[in-house]
């Protein structure tokens, strides 16, 4: 008996030039370490059958479901800003797109799942570490409210794969709006592929942009979704680490959890990866970067946009540079509702400004010193408590100025302000245990953050910052 899924492959239906159609790789021996059963019934999937044996086999990659098409798509990309002309899944596997009960199309792929023609170098399969990361930080997003790919599954292969050392292999199951990213359009207007373009823009539309008039609207639209998603990352002290364009979503979601960190101790120009050598992808870089990418995205559209290329290099200048107003009005609204402000005052984003260069000053944790805003236990975060001190008291005044009352505030503050991140220590010792085998650690920080605003209750050890010797300096890309 094999498995069958909903699917109703649309990507699959695009021309042939845009994937590789492949089965994934099998594997030696799977084994299921998560299933999310939350999402299964998001996707209207039955997740006893995805837990069976025939459920793990197809998430390992040994056997294709039922009403699956597998392909390998083919993008390229701006990676730390060199231009790279052909990229694609090289270790991930499409297996189709599955309609939930809602209507909602959602893409189904394996990564982790064997080399394509797209691998170059690669071996086409991941570890154990980054699958686990992946899932704990992915989730940990859509529990936080942003926009993300997500996670279903996490099985281990009972292969070995090479790193700097023998590491236990695993395939992660990623569910996403789609998988089309800037990279996807600038692959064929690298080809000089109108037609193509054509086609991308308009299955994108159908799929992201319903009623956007052609590819200007489209661009208007992603420019629009980034400008949120990325004021978003800054809310909540993230740092994505690779915002390569073949790293950047058309759907407005966060995709690929490598080398990304949630920060602790707060500093602007922080970074977390160990390849981002001239900090290119710094915490508070990523605004300009996004706009760098999505100016990619729009030279790539422009000769589609209409007949006249100096017309179409206009609007789409036009698009592009209304991207800066449009991140600040979506960083105002976020740090505005972390400072517990509802209405509008022109002072706001100096006061906010202010906050955060106290913060930075004395590397205060960026989570707990949100949370804390309001109580007796914010000015312990602070180094120089005296500056704090003198900037609370121009905020109570501001604050005063609000209609609702203190209280109402700050409990309105702790929906924004998570008690519980992804902290890069908790999942680096996640990893370890689950490497030996002991997931308990992962179950643990996986069930905390699926309620991230909460009380933390039992687990208040994982509101902590590290201590000196649990700090992770640096993050490595997962591959
Ligand atoms: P990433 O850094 O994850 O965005 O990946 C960049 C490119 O390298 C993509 O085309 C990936 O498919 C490819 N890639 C990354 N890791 C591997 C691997 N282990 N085997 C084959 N291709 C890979
Ligand atoms: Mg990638």
């Amino acid at each position: 008996m094999s498995l069958d899924l909903p699917f109703d492959n649309s990507y699959a239906r695009l021309p042939e030039r845009f994937y590789t159609k492949m089965a994934p790789a099998p594997v030696a021996a799977p084994a299921l370490v998560a299933l999310n059963r939350e999402l299964a019934e998001r996707l209207g999937l039955d997740a006893d059958a995805l837990t069976s044996e025939e459920g793990v086999a197809a998430l390992a990659g040994n056997a294709v479901p039922g009403g699956a098409d597998p392909l390998a798509q083919v993008y390229a990309g701006h990676q730390f800003g060199g231009w790279s002309p052909q990229l694609g899944d090289g270790r991930a596997i499409l297996l189709g797109e599955v309609v939930a009960p809602d209507g909602a199309r959602f893409d189904v792929q394996l990564k982790g799942s064997g080399r394509t023609p797209y691998s170059r170098m690669g071996d086409g399969r991941a570890w154990l570490g980054p699958v686990m990361r992946e899932y704990i930080v992915s989730e940990a997003m859509h529990a936080l409210g942003v926009p993300t790919t997500r996670a279903l599954a996490a099985v281990t292969t009972g292969e070995v794969v090479v790193r700097e050392m023998p590491l236990p292999g695993a395939v992660l199951t990623r569910v996403a709006a789609s998988h089309i990213r800037v990279g996807t359009f600038q692959y064929f207007a690298s080809k000089d592929d109108k037609e193509a373009l054509e086609a991308l823009v308009a299955h994108a539309i159908a799929r992201h942009a319903p009623g956007a008039k052609g590819a200007l609207g489209l661009l208007q639209a992603v420019i629009a979704r980034q400008a949120s998603l990325v004021a978003r990352w800054m809310g909540l002290g993230f740092i994505h680490g690779v915002m390569n364009t073949d790293n950047m979503t058309i759907s407005g979601e966060t995709i690929d959890y490598g080398p990304c960190a949630f920060m602790d101790a707060y500093h602007p120009l922080r970074v977390f990866s160990s390849i981002d050598q001239h900090g290119r992808y710094a915490f508070a870089r990523q605004p300009n970067i996004a706009m760098w990418n999505l100016a990619q995205l729009a030279t790539a559209l422009m000769p589609v946009m209409g007949d006249d290329m100096d017309a179409s290099r206009e609007t789409a200048q036009e698009a592009i540079d209304r991207f800066p107003e449009q991140f600040q009005a979506a960083w105002l609204s976020v740090f505005r509702a972390k400072i517990g402000l509802e209405s509008e005052e022109d002072g706001d984003a100096a006061l906010i400004q202010a906050l955060l260069e106290r913060m930075s000053e004395g590397g205060s944790d960026f989570t707990n010193t949100f949370r804390a805003l309001g109580s007796d236990a914010a000015r312990d975060e602070f180094a120089n408590r005296d500056a704090f001190e003198a900037w609370e008291a121009e905020w109570r005044e501001r604050m005063a100025r609000e209609g609702a009352t203190p209280e109402d505030r700050v409990a309105a503050m702790r929906t924004v302000n998570p008690s519980l991140i992804p902290r890069t220590h908790r999942i680096e010792a996640a990893i370890e245990a689950g490497v030996d085998g002991d997931y308990a650690p992962f179950e643990r920080l996986s069930e905390a953050l699926a309620t991230p605003f909460a009380e933390p209750g039992d687990f208040a050890d994982l509101t902590r910052p590290p201590t000196e010797d649990e700090i992770v300096p640096q993050t490595f890309c997962g591959t």
